[in-house]
């Protein structure tokens, strides 16, 4: 059962001094490419609206050195393969208990008939989305394991990445929650990347009413533990944060320092996802104040200075109709696009069309381009692995390491 998490009087975000000036040899600074400093980053995270002009036209400016003239996205269908999840995120609408309306486990005949849908369409991913290790909370989750012939949630996202790839042309994308070093070899095995989000550094947000209180699996150490043993087995991996959940600002930059520590240890971080939480009428934060559009423009903008050279992702639907600003935050992709399946985290915010997203992105002068689940620059180390996943990533890259056209 949810209980309701209260407004703050003033967010912690609040407690950030706004407004002190970012002076002009701050951006100076920043234009002249040095690695952006933790103490830099703080003081263009908040900046006046004045220089916010400027700090944009600098992250693009850095966008554009690092890969000109292009904004991608993948082609992607949505597999919820569960919605039950043993954790209780505050900010959640797509988690479930069992017997509650919606509550669902989906059938291998139902992950292959979405999956083929999607082929016909043109899509590339398999986006496994799912609750995190339902079955150590709930007994019905067992029995449904049990019935489908499998041991654990992960052994049957197991199978079903690799019944995607033998069946189809579809390569998977898993984003299965906490993972240990042995799980992560064994998905590697049968997906080209996979994901999990960071969210924040803060673990003051599982304290009592916040946030991720009775969510065990958000606990920042844990999940900054999946990320590293990712990076010692090399596994492409996209990871991001998400903000206004009762974070600061010094958070979200110390929440991108710790992805960006991560890579330059291991080079693996392919994409990190600046995610602004949107209300919503049922989840325990229906009465919290979502991040101004203004605060997730600088978030954007400091990510692409912070890493300058790792893919910045977007989603454009939880900043519609404002999404075309992204781009003058520095972002290089809009993450997945679906021509079929729904948003089933934010149900009650739809893609934009294809045709449309094409027309804006030119609008602001880029060519829209669809790319795999893993980039290009990460293709060469997964098809240096013999096996079906090398032999179906190559079929499915075109020369530039984008997604080639189905003929
Ligand atoms: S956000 Fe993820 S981990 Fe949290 S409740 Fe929802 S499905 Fe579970």
């Amino acid at each position: 059962m949810y209980h309701s998490i209260q407004v703050p009087l003033r967010t912690s975000a609040d407690a950030t001094p706004q407004g002190s000036s970012v002076p002009a040899c701050a951006l100076g600074e920043v234009q002249s490419a040095v690695p952006v400093s933790r103490n830099l980053a703080l003081r263009l995270i908040t900046c006046p609206d004045g220089d916010l002009p400027s700090l944009l036209a600098a992250a693009r400016a850095a966008k554009e050195r690092f890969k000109p003239g292009v904004i991608t996205y993948s082609r992607k269908v949505f597999i919820p393969l569960t919605n039950l999840c043993r954790d209780y995120c505050g900010y959640c609408t797509f988690r479930r208990d069992p017997g509650d309306p919606g509550a669902h486990t989906m059938t291998p005949d139902e992950v292959l008939s979405v999956a083929r849908a999607g082929e016909k369409l043109g899509c590339t991913e398999a986006l496994f989305s799912l609750g995190d290790k339902p079955e150590l909370l709930f007994p019905e989750m067992r029995q449904s394991l049990r019935r489908l012939g499998y041991k654990s949630t992960l052994h049957y996202l197991e199978a079903m990445c690799e019944v995607i790839l033998r069946e189809t042309r579809l390569l998977p994308h898993p984003n299965p929650g906490l993972l240990s070093a042995e799980w992560i070899s064994r998905l590697a095995a049968v997906s080209p990347s996979m994901g999990l989000m960071l969210e924040t550094t803060n673990a003051d947000l599982l304290g009592p009413g916040r946030a991720h209180d009775n969510a065990p699996d958000k606990v920042p150490a844990k999940r900054l533990r999946t990320i590293e043993q990712a990076g010692k087995q090399g596994v492409p991996f996209t990871t991001g944060l998400l903000i206004g959940i009762g974070e600061s600002s010094p958070d979200r930059v110390d929440t991108l320092l710790a992805i960006r520590d991560l890579h330059e240890r291991y080079g693996h971080i392919q994409e990190v996802i600046v995610q602004n939480f949107r209300v919503k009428p049922t989840i325990p934060m229906a009465h919290w104040p979502e991040p101004p559009h203004g605060e997730m423009l600088r978030t954007v903008a400091v990510a692409r200075l912070l890493l300058p050279n790792v893919n910045i992702q977007a989603p454009p639907n939880l900043s519609a109709p404002y999404y075309d600003d992204l781009m003058d935050a520095g972002i290089n992709d809009w993450g997945g696009i679906s021509p079929l399946t729904p948003d089933f985290i934010n149900p009650e915010r739809p893609w934009p069309h294809l045709e449309q997203l094409r027309l804006r992105t030119e609008a602001k002068g880029f060519q829209l381009q669809q790319r795999l689940p893993v980039y290009p620059e990460f293709i060469p180390a997964v098809l240096s692995k013999p096996g079906l996943l090398a032999e179906k990533l190559r079929n499915c890259t075109a020369e530039d390491g984008l997604a080639r056209r189905a003929a």
